[in-house]
């Protein structure tokens, strides 16, 4: 249902005809990691982000995993970078 709370325009799934039922009603601000992501809107001089209610229980193990400004790189061992989707794909042909 679209939010008629904070973030006007963005369809929520905490959005009831009753109103917001995200703990507290309302959406948490982002968090000091968020800075640089895409998803961080500006509603009415604050920020919150687009796709999580709460930004800092997204940053509680380990880094968000819908931020844009967060790349994650992984080695296999021989100095040589690896593709991790491909990686998941190719580990998936051997089951
Ligand atoms: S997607 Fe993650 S990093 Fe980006 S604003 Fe939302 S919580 Fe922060």
């Amino acid at each position: 249902m679209i939010c008629d709370v904070l973030k006007e325009e963005i369809d929520c799934i905490f959005m009831a005809r009753q109103g917001c039922t995200f703990n507290g009603g309302h959406c948490e601000p982002v968090v000091e990691a968020c800075d640089g992501c895409d998803h961080v809107a500006d509603v009415d001089e604050d920020l919150y982000c687009r796709t999580s209610a709460s930004p800092a229980s997204k940053w509680n193990h380990g880094s968000c995993n819908y931020a844009t400004h967060v790349v994650t790189e992984i080695s296999n061992g021989n100095g040589k970078k690896i593709n991790p989707l491909k990686a998941s794909k190719r580990a998936g042909g051997r089951r």
